[in-house]
Order: C-alpha cells, then sequence, then structure tokens
C-alpha cells in the first residue's frame, strides 16, 4: 500500500498534468488558476473512493439490486457533503428510471394455418400488448428501407397491416450500395442500427405486426436470450406493435422466393397469433447534481459515468473496479474541483451536470431514459457529453509503450472544435498520449455504440469517451481496486477536468459542424 503510494507521487511528477502536493491549502486563494483546482484531484482521494464504491459491500452493483441502492446513497451522500445541489426538483438526486426484466411471452401464431413454434420459429423481441391479431395478407416490403436514395415502401400503404423484409439493403448495377454510393454499408444493414432502424420506419408508416428475416440475428437472439427471457429493458409504454425475428422455414412458408426478390408487393398469406405479455417491473436511479452556470446557466456540460455493474454471479462479486467504478470515482473528484473553484468564486459560466446513470451494462438504459424519455435538461441546451468508463488500467496492447496514453473516442465525430479544445487542453496540461485507434469509423469493437455518450452523440450532441481500453480483468470477478494505477487514473481525471472547465468557461458555445 505505502510502496503503491510513493510509486504515484514519484509519477505523478513525472507526468505534466499539476502536482499532487497536499490541496487543501489551495482553498481561499486569491490567485487560484484552473491548475489550482485540477491539482486537488488527486490520486490518494480516487484511491480512497475507490476502495470504498468497488468493495464487496457494493455487491457488485447489479441494476436494481440492494448493493446498487447502497451506491446510490454513496453518490447521493458525497454531492450533499459537498454542498452540490441536486439536479432534480425533489431534490432527493434520483432520477427514477422504471425497468422491466422481461420474460418470454406466450404467444401461439399460425401461418397459412401451419403452426410455428414460440423462439424455435421466431422470437418476439418488444415488449407488445395481450391481445388477439389476424390477417388475410402480409405486405412484403424488401428490405424494408425509407431514405431519400432510395425507399420499399414508394407505392404501398402499410398502415394497420402485417409486414414482412429481410436483412441488408439493395446495391447499384455498379456494384455501389443504393444509399451511400460507395462500398460503405448504411445504417440500413449495419447489425447494430438495422433492427431499429427498419422497425421505426414501418412503425412510422402504421404498421401493426412486423416479421424481419434475419437469420443470423434471429439466431443469436434465440440462443442468447431464449427470446427475450431476463433481457432488462426500460418500461414504456407497450407500443401497439408487434415485432418478430423469424426464421429462415417461416421466412419462405411466408413467401418463397424471399431469398431473392426485393420487390414491394402484398403476398397472399395469412397469419393469426395470440400474444400474453410477461414481465416483472421494478425502478432503479441515476443520480444526478448540477453546477449552475454563473452566466450560462441554460447551457449544460454533461460530464457522464455509469454508475452499476454486474452484481454477484454465481457466488462471485463482481466489484467492477474499472468498469465503472474509476469513472464514477473521477467524476465526483471532478465534481468537488468545480465546487471548490465555485467556492472562491470561479464558478463555471455554464452549468455542469454531474450523471451517474443506472443499467449500462444491461443496454445503456439509464442514459437511454434520461435522453430518450426524460432529459431533465433540454437537449437542445446540452453542449456536450464528457463520457468516462474505465480509465484506471492499462490496455496489455499499450504495455510497451508509453503507459501515459487514453483512448480517445467520439471526439471529431459531430464537432471538430470539440476534439481541437481537448488536444490544446491535453497539450497545455496533461501531455498524456491520446490514442485514436478505436475512434475509427470502422472499428470492428464498435466501442463507438458501447457506452452512455452515444445515446447523446445520436441527438447529435457531440461527446467524448475516455477508455483505457479492456484487459484480462475485463467483466470479471478479479476487476477490483488493487489493480488500478492511480496515478494514471489522477492524470486522466484531470485532463477531462481540464477539458470541461474550457467548455464551460470559453466564450462562445462550440459548434456542431458534423451533424448528421
Ligand atoms: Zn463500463
Amino acid at each position: 500500500m505505502k510502496k503503491l503510494f510513493l510509486l504515484s507521487s514519484v509519477s505523478a511528477m513525472l507526468f505534466s498534468c499539476g502536482t499532487s502536493q497536499n490541496q487543501t491549502a489551495t482553498k481561499n486563494t486569491k490567485n487560484a488558476t484552473v491548475t489550482t483546482y485540477a491539482n486537488s484531484i488527486t490520486s490518494a482521494e480516487l484511491k480512497e473512493a475507490l476502495y470504498t464504491y468497488a468493495s464487496d459491500e457494493f455487491e457488485g452493483r447489479n441494476t436494481g439490486a440492494p448493493g446498487q441502492k447502497k451506491a446510490v446513497e454513496y453518490l447521493k451522500n458525497h454531492y450533499v457533503s459537498l454542498g452540490i445541489p441536486s439536479a432534480l426538483p425533489n431534490n432527493n438526486y434520483f432520477q427514477e428510471v422504471p425497468l422491466q426484466t422481461l420474460k418470454t411471452p406466450s404467444i401461439d401464431l399460425l401461418v397459412n394455418g401451419k403452426s410455428f413454434t414460440n423462439i424455435e420459429d421466431y422470437v418476439s423481441v418488444i415488449s407488445s400488448p395481450d391481445g388477439t391479431f389476424d390477417a388475410k395478407e402480409i405486405i412484403y416490403v424488401g428490405y424494408g428501407i425509407d431514405d431519400e436514395k432510395f425507399s420499399s415502401y414508394a407505392n404501398i400503404d402499410v398502415k394497420g397491416k402485417v409486414v414482412l423484409f429481410k436483412a441488408g439493403e439493395p446495391k447499384n448495377s455498379d456494384g455501389n450500395y443504393t444509399v451511400s454510393g460507395t462500398n460503405e454499408t448504411s445504417k440500413w444493414s449495419n447489425p447494430r442500427q438495422e433492427f431499429v432502424a427498419k422497425r421505426e420506419v414501418a412503425e412510422k408508416k402504421g404498421a401493426k405486426a412486423i416479421l424481419f428475416y434475419n437469420a443470423d440475428t434471429y439466431n443469436y437472439v434465440a440462443k442468447r436470450f431464449g427470446g427475450s427471457h431476463g433481457r432488462m429493458s426500460l418500461v414504456e409504454d407497450p407500443k401497439d406493435l408487434y415485432y418478430f425475428l423469424i426464421n429462415t422455414e417461416l421466412a419462405k412458408t411466408i413467401h418463397s422466393t424471399i431469398a431473392t426478390s426485393d420487390k414491394t408487393e402484398p403476398l397472399n398469406s395469412t397469419i393469426e397469433f395470440n400474444y400474453q405479455n410477461a414481465s416483472n417491473t421494478f425502478t432503479s436511479e441515476n443520480v444526478v447534481a448540477i453546477i449552475k452556470g454563473s452566466e450560462k446557466p441554460e447551457e449544460y456540460i454533461v460530464v457522464s459515468a455509469h454508475l452499476d455493474h454486474e452484481g454477484i454471479k454465481e457466488g462471485e462479486i463482481y466489484n467492477g473496479a474499472d468498469d465503472d467504478g474509476s469513472g464514477t470515482v473521477a467524476m465526483l473528484e471532478i465534481a468537488e474541483a468545480f465546487q471548490e473553484a465555485a467556492k472562491n468564486g470561479q464558478g463555471p459560466k455554464r452549468s455542469i451536470v454531474f450523471l451517474h446513470v443506472t443499467g449500462e451494462e444491461k443496454g445503456l438504459l439509464g442514459s437511454r431514459y434520461y435522453t430518450d424519455v426524460s432529459p431533465i435538461f433540454p437537449l437542445a441546451n446540452t453542449v456536450a457529453d464528457l463520457n468516462i468508463d474505465m480509465i484506471g488500467r492499462t490496455d496489455p496492447k499499450r504495455e510497451k509503450t508509453n503507459r501515459n496514453y487514453l483512448y480517445l473516442i467520439g471526439s471529431d465525430k459531430l464537432s471538430t472544435e470539440l476534439h481541437n479544445i481537448s488536444e490544446e487542453m491535453n497539450n497545455k496540461y496533461c501531455n498524456i498520449d491520446l490514442d485514436y485507434t478505436f475512434n475509427a469509423d470502422n472499428d470492428p469493437n464498435r466501442f463507438y455504440y458501447r457506452s452512455d455518450h452515444y445515446n447523446f452523440a445520436k441527438n447529435n450532441i457531440p461527446v467524448i469517451f475516455y477508455f483505457n481500453g479492456t484487459h484480462a480483468d475485463y467483466h470479471k470477478p478479479s476487476d477490483t481496486p488493487d489493480k488500478i494505477q492511480y496515478d494514471l487514473l489522477e492524470n486522466r481525471t484531470r485532463l477531462i477536468f481540464y477539458t470541461a472547465w474550457e467548455l464551460a468557461n470559453r466564450e462562445n458555445r462550440i459548434t456542431v459542424d458534423k451533424a448528421n
């Protein structure tokens, strides 16, 4: 313990993101600068907080579980003790997030008079209302795309109908994709977007039920979840819509030439089904605090990290020290630094929102609730989201090079200015080796879509995702606080603080020059 502490002090001096001197002396300093406050972020405080937050007492912080309730109380108490107010009118710091654990619904389904079996032949992938449904025809809409360049729905009305579409997207005679005009796929066949994009179109066109023939996704979902059994999701009002993934046999029963045809046409196939829902509902909490801006309080910089982790599995506690204890304690230190500045009359000009989200490990649920269902502050006034998810370790791939590195993802995707500010702050104060390996649009890991910032980015809010990469203890019970490199955690946290400070205090709000 002592050795680790000594090591961290020495390393901090080798880096250039400030020093680790005793910081209580900086309070009430008239000549305090941003560096004064950045230096209040110390490896010792990060370590102390993380040894509590990632301790066995919090039982791995599984969404909705008792250990997570302890975790949210801990976060709340931290803000109370710092004197940073709740961002919510109820003043208890908790944004209640209604969740459900889906169980496999009971379904009887007949196509052309033949019975097909739930899970074996199809899976229901959204929570739908109880009821019965029958139709004398099914509308085939090819790839199920509706885009400026190409629409499967051009000459057909699907209101109240059952639609069938398949995976993929059309190509031109030159071999390029029709939508992109290049050899790049679009959201219409990107595996992480297709599923929702095609559903949204059919829903907007008024379809009553959707049959999606996508053999790969069907196999994956049926095997992995056995339908939706055990999957956690937001409780949204059940959509007046049914959405089934179907296997090849069922697809061919409805439309024998589905593999080769993408022509939109009504089919003489009949369908009838009875659907009985099943789910358990409960609530979890996002923890949200705010330091109000002194000049532009209606403009918001969000700093986010997920508060949940995997919980206890087969008797083993998944402490999640790096994932995402590291991001969580980084946020607490950043909040403390801003609050010290505010007490000295140097509070941020724009508001800083500290958003600890739940349900990340279950599918970015808490952040999606915040952005899609109940934004506490208008998204249009949200300047940026700085999301921190795993910043306390070293990627084994990076061990042989400069360990003082950090992966940044998303910084240039919506706002060139954000990227430039981030680089500038790093060059001026921190000298971290910023690594953009995972920022590539074709990154096979698709990390850009895999943490909470994505829910902001999809709303054209500029984001930076701070990440150290995965390692042998990723999502294992061995992700424990003794393995965190606190000198790195300190330096990285300070960089995020400097960037947030600049975004909050610069004259003009950053511009979004690359909106989707
Ligand atoms: Zn995480």
